[in-house]
């Protein structure tokens, strides 16, 4: 078997500590799975000239990595202020809309949305900065809101604000999030996630715009609040997998509830065979510090015992100091625990049809046989998807294509590792090709026996088959 081999998936964030083509190689192979572009600080040709050295890293290293383009959605924001006005517990303080003008009696600052003071009413609690300034709405007009501060901070130019739990009307997709995805499809990203993600419907428009643009991006549904936490089980059958985006969710939500949804979000994935992501303060102390505190050890043991798909990291490798030895860290914690999780097949999962009830089978032989393996093949990246939703701990999924782009997209889910080859007419040659691939790259040895799941032509009828082969070298 290949040296480190896990089942959970490590992402990173690309910013400015690691978008060298040098640091791309580095972290592409020190394990990174999946790179994230984060919207809301990247320009077109940022986007342009990372997708460049990412695919030129993987080919030098031999190792290859998705893309997941994260699209910031309609965010509320403060506007520009000449410098930080201080807030004591106490003071009033004025939001205005493009429609409106300040009073002048009190210290005021524009915000973005025209349709807030409509949604807002006396009593409303407002969040700024994530979290850090708490407002109490005092009266709404048309286009103006009276706030008392309820937590005292100094209020910067641009400030994201959080509503928790208030009904806001805002579009899926903003012009921005569809300007950044024409430059992102045709730069070839492989996913998108799509944030603040409130209903199901949010997602069908996302997945008619990609169509129109002929993108085959997998959609990831960042569930970062309450009206997403509430629509989830739908949100969950229409995406192609969910973030659980912590850093917005444990504003929007009550923080001490965060691991529950966090748990509740990976077993609703799990039910539907969609990916999950657990994301945001994983290792947050290693932007300046080369150790993670034994929080962060525990935390990102919990998402990996909790069978989450993979495990991401923003500002430690956007701006942090370290990196590289993040992604070590995430490593080593999930080829720890990994091993020491013995837990039977997902049983929430329901397999439909015939061949995928198979697939069950084919994971307990698997896993009865010790030190195997499942060889798949795949055009739509349907079976391993749900073979690596079925969570046969100690089992690798090796799951073989003949398409570029859903190469890349296995990347992404539990277990599974991908392969691209041609595939011949007579599926005994491609089963002999991806034995032989197995072989050569490490990840067999001479007598190991292995699981594939193939077509086989019997009497000129096309059948589903599960097989048995010994590995000769
Ligand atoms: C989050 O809020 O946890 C998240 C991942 O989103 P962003 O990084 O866009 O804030």
């Amino acid at each position: 078997m290949a040296d480190s081999y896990r089942h959970t998936k490590i992402i990173a964030t690309l910013g400015p500590a690691t978008d060298s083509k040098e640091m791309l190689s580095k972290l592409i192979q020190e394990g990174v799975d999946i790179l994230r572009l984060n919207m809301a600080h990247a320009s077109h040709k940022w986007v342009e000239d990372a997708m460049w050295h990412i695919r030129e890293a993987s080919t030098e290293v031999d190792r290859h990595v998705a893309v997941m383009m994260d699209v910031k959605g309609p965010e509320i924001r403060t506007g520009e202020v000449e410098s930080p006005i201080e807030l004591a517990v106490g003071d009033v303080i004025e939001f205005f809309t493009k429609r409106g003008k300040p009073s002048g009696d009190v210290p005021a600052v524009t915000v973005n949305y025209t349709g807030l003071p409509g949604e807002v009413k006396a009593g409303d609690v407002v969040l700024v900065d994530s979290g850090l300034i708490q407002l109490k709405v005092i009266d709404s007009e048309s286009a103006k809101i009276r706030f008392e501060v309820l937590t005292a901070g100094s209020l910067g130019s641009r400030r994201h604000i959080n509503l928790p739990g208030i009904q806001v009307d805002l579009p899926a997709l903003t012009e921005k999030d569809e300007n950044d995805l024409r430059a992102g499809v045709s730069a070839g990203i492989d996913f998108v996630a799509l944030s603040f993600v409130r209903e199901a419907e949010d997602v069908g428009t996302l997945r008619k715009f990609l169509d129109e643009l002929g993108s085959k991006a997998r959609i990831i549904a960042k569930i970062e609040d309450q009206a997403g936490v509430r629509n989830m089980k739908a949100i969950v059958c229409e995406a192609d997998g969910i973030m659980v985006a912590r850093g917005d969710l444990g504003v929007e939500i009550d923080y001490h509830k965060l691991p529950l949804v966090q748990s509740e979000l990976i077993q609703a994935c799990q039910a539907e065979g969609k990916p999950v992501i657990v994301a945001t303060h994983m290792l947050e102390s290693m932007i300046s510090s080369p150790m993670p505190t034994r929080a962060e050890v525990s935390d990102v043991s919990h998402a990996v015992r909790e069978q989450a798909d993979a495990v991401m990291l923003s500002g430690e490798t956007t701006t942090g100091a370290y990196p590289l030895e993040s992604v070590q860290v995430f490593k080593n914690i999930i080829e720890s625990i990994e091993p020491s999780v013995n837990r039977p097949l997902n049983e929430t999962i329901v397999l439909k049809t015939p061949k995928a009830k198979m697939l069950r089978s084919a994971a307990l032989l698997s896993r009865d046989l010790g030190e195997s393996g499942i060889i798949v093949f795949t055009r739509s990246g349907f079976l391993p998807y749900v073979l690596g939703a079925l969570r046969p701990f100690g089992v690798p999924i090796f799951a073989f294509t003949d398409e570029e782009p859903l190469f890349r997209q296995l990347m992404l889910p539990w277990g599974v590792e991908p392969f691209l080859i041609e595939f011949a007419d007579d599926p005994e040659v491609t089963i002999q090709t991806s034995m032989k691939v197995l072989a050569e790259k490490g990840w067999t040895k001479n007598g190991q026996w292995l699981v594939v799941i193939t077509n086989a032509l019997a009497s000129d009828q096309i059948i589903d088959t599960l097989q048995l082969r010994q590995v000769e070298v």
